[in-house]
């Protein structure tokens, strides 16, 4: 078991650029699959649920970079606050705010990346492009200190038709090509999961998000 989530990781990491950032996704997955895959040496881990990614940041070693790649409500912001490295899921100014408060309570920069809504799907969150950049450009905006705008994250649409995916992922370059005319640090582009990273990355992914490719499939 153990041998395989390494030889799943290296596959991975073996079919990937060095320098796209891959983020193991481990929801539901146990402590022990993390570990075995921290001791090769891979320190960033994707969750989605804000009370399992508190509870595997308690016991993990502490170097680990935790990701939050889910929905998150701006009442658990405070839980991870504390500790988190990167929230992809900003998908309004009122999480962004929260975000922004709590950052400063513990005095702390957290960094995240904008959602955009690129899939056909209507249940996935995200912003348009139209709202993210006028957030982006807006006075209210330029008040928060305690967070910084890393860049943008979106899904594409869960099919077997290639195109669509491309489609959507090229549309998501392009609103991080506008993104960083407003703000050049906003560099990074996190699109590309376990069915599609490889559309992904040739159309311009910096950060994949990969989980049942390295641990399984999830029940
Ligand atoms: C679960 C999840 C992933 C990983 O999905 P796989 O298909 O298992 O690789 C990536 N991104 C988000 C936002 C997720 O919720």
């Amino acid at each position: 078991m153990s041998n395989s989530l390494v030889d799943n990781l290296k596959k991975v990491q073996d079919a990937i650029p060095e320098s796209v950032c891959l983020v193991a996704v481990s929801k539901t997955k146990p402590i022990e699959n993390i570990e075995v895959l921290y001791k090769t040496g891979q320190r960033v881990f994707g969750e989605n649920r804000v009370e399992e990614l508190v509870e595997k940041h308690r016991v993990l070693p502490k170097d680990i970079e935790w990701h939050m790649i889910g929905h998150l409500q701006s009442k658990k912001t405070k839980k991870i606050a504390p500790f988190i490295s990167l929230i992809h899921s900003i998908d309004s100014f009122k999480l962004l705010n929260e975000v922004n408060k709590e950052a400063k309570k513990n005095n702390r920069v957290i960094s995240c990346l904008l959602q955009f809504h690129i899939a056909k799907e209507e249940a996935k969150y995200g912003f348009t492009e139209k709202e993210g950049l006028e957030l982006i450009e807006s006075e209210d905006f330029k008040e928060l200190n305690n967070i910084s705008i890393a860049g943008v994250m979106g899904m594409a649409t869960f099919t077997d038709n290639n195109a669509v995916v491309r489609n959507e992922f090229i549309t998501l370059k392009k609103i991080s090509d506008k993104l960083l005319l407003i703000s050049p640090s906003s560099k990074i582009i996190s699109m590309g999961m376990s069915g599609d990273y490889s559309i992904a990355i040739e159309e311009g992914s910096t950060m994949i998000r990969v989980g049942s490719t390295i641990f399984g499939s999830r029940n």
